[in-house]
């Protein structure tokens, strides 16, 4: 069986944590139902990112996800190798989902802000603090959208 060829994906998700720091009771990814929520290591990310774009020759929005996304630590190691490895040529753009209130890691805003024309952080306002992350997304002048339109109705921090 080939997979190998004429396979362009318009949207897929890449999933880099089921851990999240807010339980909305309306959680769409079922967050909440995890008995071990678990981040995923370097390793597993980028062989994982590896063998998605191995089978694929275009995907035109890339969006990475949790869980709250930036509560997995190495997140940087995954979008270094999506921007700069050897199939970074197969996506066209990233999106990055999160609820806003975990302010990402040096390396993280680094390497969002050296590759700034193919990324956008979309932000999903739950309440105030879902705004934690703007004043360093700012400061990296890297590109982000708040999204008013969240699915969690009742939340708890
Ligand atoms: S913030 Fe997002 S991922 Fe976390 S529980 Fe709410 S809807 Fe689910």
């Amino acid at each position: 069986m080939s997979l190998k060829n004429g396979i362009k994906l318009k949207k897929t998700m890449f999933v880099v944590t089921t851990k999240c720091n807010i339980k909305c009771d309306n959680c769409n990814s079922f967050i909440n139902k995890y008995i071990f929520p678990i981040s995923y290591d370097r390793k597993t990310l980028v062989s994982d990112a590896r063998n998605l774009l191995e089978f694929v020759d275009s995907i035109e929005e890339l969006v990475i996800l949790g869980g709250e996304t930036f509560l997995n630590r190495n997140l940087d190691y995954l979008l270094e190798y999506l921007f700069e490895g050897e199939y970074s040529n197969k996506v066209e753009t990233i999106t990055i989902s999160t609820n806003g209130t975990i302010i990402p890691n040096i390396e993280t805003l680094k390497i969002l802000k050296k590759h700034k024309e193919k990324n956008t952080i979309i932000i999903s306002k739950y309440f105030d603090m879902c705004e934690t992350i703007v004043p360093e997304l700012k400061k990296f002048d890297i590109n982000y959208v708040i999204n008013e339109q969240v699915h969690g109705e009742k939340m708890e921090k």
